[in-house]
């Protein structure tokens, strides 16, 4: 079996890969680094996600580089913030047994004077975004004139994101004769076009077949009516009680709502999309990654890249435009040796879409039906006596359990089984056997949408009013307060973005009239209620303010923040919506609702 040693590593990245426990190469390391190590070469790499390309380029390049000089030698662009600094931890981990090897990240919505003065102390290798490495290139900040390597990382995804002219405009100030290192999950023509543009007869590798997917992902469509989208991925979350998963949307603004809608109906989930602030996307990063939230709802753009294991289902809420984004999501999942399940909920009309995937993945996708109550209420039972069969009984149920036999003594064993299945599993049978039991069939339904996104972006009438933080809303509450104030359902009132001294939210343009009249007057612990239309946060005019990769530093606030744990029934006190309270830390403040 082929080796770390066999490609021709040093000894001390050798050890750093010891250290990780890795085993053996992957098949693109296998490939790759002998490659790069034994020739100055271009190069296009193809691998599906999580293959481990990171080591396949960062390796080589550790040893390539001159430690004892300190000038930049390699560039490694990649295209969102979270990847960029993903890339540098772990080249930094790779390097660790190489004390002169100083890596550091060049990324929008950081301190660029703190960015600059690390690279200042001699930065052999950078890893950018490309908005923020051209600031800095304006500034003088960063000296490319004479870098070795440059890595275009996740190609397929930056040039999906419009950074093709950022790309030529960065590269413009490196030598000729340096090497380029194009790394991509998958060859859309715009890949193969920069591949001719800034490469020199590259070597190609390609690792299974091109934009093929992994083995190890099964694949599973169920047809819905537009209407039902919703009510449909509630059912399949809940079919699959030890989901970890990652749902995706097409648009910002249908990942937030699906959170928002979610997170109402009492499942532990969370947003990350483009309007959220760097330190929102960190924040639900990390509580995703320690798994303290269940269900990540995400863009494309989002998510890229971003490494978290043991993601068990991929939920494509809505389908991609193009079938390429479709491997990238399915890649999240169905890593490191685990099976996955990739499901895609799709219309009637989008069926001939999944015809085409499939020739894309080249493997089949399996048509089900969404579960019935009959099947949800079942896998919660099943979840349920795998925990009591799973848990260690406690120290403290010990000391409890006298008691607690005590109230009920009155209650045979039986019985008090009986209650405990009730407790835990009566709230799925009563809802999916009410009014929920039975989704439409799709028939003829070619309505895309869900009944909320009948406002479009052009139409939202967006207000400000001075309630905030600081007077403990948060989105949520917020949201209660004008619901409550104006008797509208969660539908009509979208966007609440809670600020520090005021927030904003939208309407449709029919609630505009009732929501101005509506807050007239309102008065509440002695303070005027203000209500007025603003157009100063149209996100469609701030976004053109920003350069891409700076996405969030506008900081239109964020779905950030724990969720409450899980779906207890129990839930949790949530504060009077129609009292200011000074006391309710905003600890778990979300913005946009
Ligand atoms: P890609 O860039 O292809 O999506 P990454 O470079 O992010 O994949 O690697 C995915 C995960 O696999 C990372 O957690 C990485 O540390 C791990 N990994 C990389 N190479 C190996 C290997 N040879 N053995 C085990 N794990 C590996
Ligand atoms: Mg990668």
């Amino acid at each position: 079996m082929l080796t770390f040693k066999d490609l021709g590593l040093e000894p001390t990245l050798i050890q750093a890969v010891e250290d990780l426990g890795f085993q053996i190469p992957t098949d693109v390391q296998k490939e790759a680094i002998p490659l790069l190590l034994n020739k100055n070469t271009d190069l296009v790499a193809l691998a599906q996600t999580g293959t481990g390309k990171t080591a396949a380029f960062g390796m080589p390049l550790l040893q390539k580089i001159d430690s004892d000089s300190k000038h930049t030698q390699g560039l490694i662009l990649s295209p969102t913030r979270e990847l960029c600094m993903q890339i540098t931890k772990e080249i930094q981990t790779y390097a660790k047994h190489m004390p002169k090897v100083n890596v550091v990240a060049v990324y929008g919505g950081a301190n660029i004077q703190d960015q600059s003065k690390k690279i200042k102390k001699g930065a052999q290798i950078i890893v950018a975004t490309p908005g923020r490495m051209q600031d800095m290139q304006r500034r003088k900040m960063v000296d490319i004139r004479k870098i070795d390597y440059c890595i275009l990382d996740e190609a397929d995804e930056m040039l999906n994101m419009g950074f093709y002219e950022d790309i030529t405009a960065i590269l413009s100030e490196a030598p000729k004769e340096k090497n380029t290192w194009l790394f991509s999950a998958t060859m859309p023509s715009a890949v193969a076009k920069i591949a001719k543009k800034f490469m020199n007869s590259p070597k190609e590798i390609t690792v299974g077949s091109k934009n093929s997917g992994s083995k190890n992902v099964s694949h599973e469509y169920y047809t819905v009516s537009g209407r039902q989208r919703f009510e449909a991925l509630k059912r399949l979350v809940d079919a699959h009680p030890t989901i970890f998963g990652c749902i995706f949307c097409r648009t910002k603004r249908d990942t937030q709502r699906v959170a928002e809608n979610l997170i109402e109906a009492g499942y532990n989930a969370a947003a990350i999309h483009g309007d959220l602030s760097q330190n929102q996307r960190d924040t639900v990063m990390n509580s995703f990654r320690k798994k303290q939230i269940q269900l990540l709802v995400a863009t494309d753009v989002a998510a890229r890249g971003i490494d978290v294991d043991n993601i068990t289902h991929v939920i494509n809420y809505q389908l991609p435009d193009e079938s390429e984004i479709y491997t990238h999501r399915s890649g999240r999942t169905g890593r490191a040796d685990k099976k996955g399940v990739s499901i895609i909920i799709v219309s009637q009309s989008e069926q001939r879409k999944i015809r085409s995937i499939e020739k894309l993945i080249q493997s089949k996708i399996t048509h089900k039906t969404i579960p019935d109550a009959d099947e949800i209420c079942n896998a919660q039972m099943l979840h349920l006596a795998k925990k009591l069969s799973d848990v260690e009984p406690s120290d403290s149920a010990e000391k409890l359990l006298p008691s607690f036999l005590d109230q009920l003594d009155n209650l045979s064993k039986e019985d008090i089984l009986k209650r405990l299945v009730t407790v835990e599993l009566d709230r799925f049978y009563n809802y999916y056997s009410g009014k929920a039991k039975n989704l439409d069939t799709p028939k003829k339904d070619f309505s895309d949408d869900d009944s909320k996104s009948k406002v479009s972006k052009k139409d939202e009438v967006r207000y400000h009013i001075n309630i905030g933080e600081k007077d403990s809303y948060d989105w949520r509450t917020l949201k209660d307060l004008i619901k409550g104030t104006l008797g509208f359902t969660s539908d009509e009132i979208f966007h609440v973005d809670v600020m520090k001294n005021f927030s904003f939210f939208s309407s449709g343009p029919e609630e505009r009239d009732k929501v101005l009249e509506g807050f007239k007057s309102i008065n509440i612990d002695n303070r005027d209620i203000e209500v007025s239309i603003t157009e100063k946060f149209n996100p469609g005019k701030a976004k053109k303010l920003k350069s891409r990769d700076r996405g969030g530093s506008f900081s239109r606030g964020s779905s950030s923040g724990r969720s409450s744990s899980g779906r207890s029934s129990s839930g949790r006190s949530k504060p009077n919506p129609f009292k200011f309270s000074n006391d309710k830390k905003s600890s778990d403040k979300r913005r946009r609702s």
